[in-house]
């Protein structure tokens, strides 16, 4: 029987040096920055907790996110003004979409008040961003309403599975089902759509719950969007074993509810989009449609116009980078103008050529990702 080990876990990895910027100079700031491989930078995933009240084994495991577990201290998280600072700073690069994650991101202390900050800020051709919001659904049922009342637009909900035995086990607190999906209807009454659903798949725990999930959701508006278990991290003990190819999603669903595939609806798009199908084989939109996220078995670095900020603020350009690069500083800097802020995160995405995933699979899916230590999907974000 082989033994699954567990490595102790250090989120503080050192920082990578900052690209250097002349501090008065007046920087060139058009136009947007495209990264080396052409790629613009659109959307960025801003962690605001480390912290969840889960302990999915895929993601922050009991065993090492244990009541020992050292969390970020409060004086190392950014502040609302700090993230919307930041954020302000983004927009003005090309960000258009920003999603809240976490850690649990409803566990944030007045949440609502960050979102009204970012729900105020405008692209550069005065458009209001696509706002955001990824939570496991144990808070919705209770925020839902005030979230929308602070302007955030749409959610997405993490859910595992329908039955509560199943549900109960992989969220590892005993937490039940039956509360996210009063989530999700809360979600839903505040008008905070379009709803996605997404669910790891992991095999040999909930691949029997694909079906019944997708029965659930199929005509109700909400997108359900199967993950593949990601080698995320260095502490769930990821092995290919446990990993269900999402063409095996599909072929699962087609036994049942026939599919057809649908084009991407926008440029560096994380799912496969497929839609159900009417009795002549065509979408049939009032069925409405699944997504696949294939992140081990197809890679998606081609487009992918994705940044990450750290809940301490560090810049990653990739879930499966093991560094960033530490904006806390130059927040924190009185020095520092939001003109060098954006000249550097321009410098830091003009440098970008990672391509993580793509390497991984031209590795064979066998093997764990990425060069270095992964910080963990909880710390830089889902
Ligand atoms: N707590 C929030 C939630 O549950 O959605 C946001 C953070 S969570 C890290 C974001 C997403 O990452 C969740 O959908 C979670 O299921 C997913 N996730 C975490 N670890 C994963 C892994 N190893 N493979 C695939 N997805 C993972």
């Amino acid at each position: 029987m082989s033994e699954r080990v567990i490595p102790l876990v250090d989120q503080r990895h050192p920082s990578l040096p900052l690209p250097a910027t002349v501090q008065g100079h007046s920087h060139d700031l058009n136009p947007l920055p495209l990264d080396g491989l052409r790629r613009p930078l659109t959307d960025l995933r801003i962690s605001v907790t480390d912290r969840c009240n889960f302990r999915c084994s895929y993601c922050m495991p009991k065993e090492i996110f244990d009541k020992d577990y050292a969390y970020l201290p409060h004086s190392h998280l950014l502040s609302f003004e700090e993230i919307t600072r930041i954020a302000t700073v983004f927009v003005g690069r090309g960000v258009r979409k920003i999603r809240l994650t976490g850690g649990e991101p409803l566990l944030r202390k007045n949440i609502e008040i960050l979102i009204k900050q970012l729900a105020a800020l405008r692209t550069p051709d005065d458009q209001p961003l696509d706002l955001t919001l990824t939570t496991n659904g144990s808070l919705l049922a209770r925020k839902a309403q005030s979230l929308k009342d602070a302007g955030l637009q749409r959610v997405t909900v993490s859910l595992d599975g329908l039955d509560d035995a199943v549900f109960r086990s992989m969220n590892d607190v005993d937490f039940p089902v039956a509360d996210v999906l009063a989530g999700i209807e809360a979600a839903r009454a505040a008008g905070l759509g379009p709803i996605k659903v997404n669910m790891v798949v992991k095999r040999g725990t909930n691949e029997h719950e694909i079906l019944p999930m997708a029965r659930h959701f199929q005509g109700t508006g909400i997108v359900l969007r199967f993950i593949e278990y990601m080698d995320v991290g260095a502490t769930n003990g990821w092995c290919m074993d446990e990993v269900l190819p999402s063409a095996e999603v599909i072929r699962l669903l087609q036994t049942e509810l026939p599919l057809v595939q649908l084009d991407p609806s926008a440029p560096g798009e994380t799912a496969e989009r497929w839609g159900y199908a009417n009795a002549q084989g065509e979408h049939d939109p009032s069925l409405g449609e699944v997504g696949v996220i294939s992140s081990v078995t197809q890679a998606f670095c081609g487009d992918c116009n994705r940044a990450r900020l750290s809940t301490e603020g560090r810049l990653y350009l990739c879930l499966f980078a093991s560094q960033g690069y530490d904006l806390r500083q130059l927040l924190r800097d009185p020095t520092q103008s939001d003109t060098t802020l954006a000249a550097t995160v321009d410098a830091i995405w003009r440098g970008r050529t990672d391509q993580y995933s793509r390497l991984r699979s031209l590795r064979g899916p066998d093997t764990a990702s990425g060069p270095g230590r992964r910080v963990e999907m909880s710390y830089i974000g889902g």
